[in-house]
């Protein structure tokens, strides 16, 4: 161990990476990773403790997300997982009843969601890719057009990692299910930023996870609603009535459910105050910096999460930007982090035809629960003399 202080004077505003670990979630979970170390599955007394705190867990969680049933929610690894899993179970049960299954993935995806499309293409389906428009919107029209009688799965996220725009899935759902596909949405970078009512929203698959809302990394759920065929991805044991194997992250679980409950506590209050601090960053860099455009403007809308902003920065590359910037203490992000070590300019990006010279100037920032005005104040004063000291 090195005893790196990482919080050391730093700005943390790459939220929609990762959020640090909340000292509510931290207190939640350490009599399990001390005390308390029984296995859920076991029937001693060890075991029937632990079997009580994930069920605790689970109840919280399914009632924060608006499940009608805790066993709508199954823990997982995180939202790679719960992706996977939603992709490749459904169509796994799917299809021996359908023959060669259609499935429509948006081309915005994260590549949690992109690449299981890829290999289920690779396993003899169809894959459809359909596009945002321009505003960065998946519009129920074009999903109706790329419907066929052999679909199966539809899979929208519900709100993007890198623009923050924040798709119709109420009404995707709807053409999904008239179409008689099913409907899975990747809610990772929605949960705890806007209010979710899962039940009301009518996906038949969900995914989460804890890391982005300022619970544990690792651990993350997948939101079956009930009757959703599903054929597991991940066999042995038989956990999670079937449908994930393995012995359970209790600890993680713990966390998690103590996360949501802290965003969840001031959900609507909050997502006013992020928006308001995201607007008036937006309004002192575009002000400050004429090298500087939105790859889509949240301003004014509640379509967008309240977190996230793209900029562009003409002439720039977005690392240098972010280099420059942890230099002086502030951390960004050069689009998504989870494609950084692509030379490639986001898939995002490209998907709303933001021209590549651009988007090599992406700059992405993520504010979250720990973020104060100070920050933004800090972010603002600063950001100029990075880009005109190059530009
Ligand atoms: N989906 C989206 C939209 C994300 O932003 C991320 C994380 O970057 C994931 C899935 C993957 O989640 P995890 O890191 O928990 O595997």
């Amino acid at each position: 161990m090195t005893g790196l202080n990482v919080n050391a004077e730093r700005i943390y505003l790459d939220h929609a990476s990762t959020s640090p670990l909340d000292p509510i979630a931290l207190e939640a979970m350490l009599p399990y990773l001390t005390g308390c170390h029984g296995n859920p599955n076991s029937l001693h007394r060890e075991g029937r403790e632990a079997f009580v705190a994930l069920e605790d867990s689970r109840r919280s969680i399914a009632k924060n997300l608006g499940a009608r049933m805790p066993s709508e929610v199954i823990f997982t690894s995180g939202g790679t997982e719960s992706d996977n899993s939603a992709l490749q179970g459904i169509v796994d049960h799917t299809a021996p009843y359908n023959g060669h299954a259609h499935v429509i993935v948006s081309t915005m995806e994260h590549h949690a969601v992109l690449n299981p499309a890829a290999r289920l293409a690779k396993q003899g389906h169809e894959v459809t890719y359909l596009a945002p428009r321009r505003d960065g919107f998946i519009y129920p029209e074009d999903l109706s057009a790329a419907m066929r009688e052999n679909t199966v799965l539809v899979s929208v996220m519900l709100a993007n990692n890198e623009i923050g725009t924040m798709q119709p899935v109420a009404e995707l759902t709807r053409i999904a299910h008239t179409g008689g596909a099913l409907l899975h949405t990747d809610a990772v970078q929605a949960l705890g930023k806007v209010p979710l009512d899962l039940e009301k929203l009518g996906v038949d698959a969900a995914s989460f996870s804890a890391h982005k809302i300022g619970g544990p990394k690792g651990v993350g759920a997948l939101y079956l609603r009930r009757k959703t065929p599903f054929y597991p991805w991940m066999l042995g044991g038989g956990q999670e009535a079937g449908r994930r194997s393995g012995t359970q992250n209790v600890a993680g679980a713990v966390g998690f459910a103590a996360a949501l409950d802290a965003r969840c506590a001031d959900i609507e209050e909050r997502r006013k105050e992020l928006t308001s601090m995201r607007d008036r960053c937006i309004d002192a860099v575009l002000a400050a910096c004429p090298s500087v455009s939105l790859a889509v403007d949240p301003r004014g809308s509640d379509l967008y999460l309240p977190n996230i902003i793209a900029f562009l920065v003409d002439g720039l590359e977005g690392e240098t930007t972010l280099l420059d910037l942890d230099n002086v203490g502030i951390a960004a992000s050069a689009g998504s982090a989870c494609s950084s070590e692509s030379l490639e300019p986001s898939h995002v990006l490209r998907s709303i035809s933001i021209p590549d010279r651009l988007a090599y100037g992406s700059l992405r920032v993520s504010l979250g629960y720990t973020t104060t005005e100070k920050d933004i104040n800090r972010f603002i004063e600063i950001i100029p003399s990075i880009i005109e000291k190059r530009s």
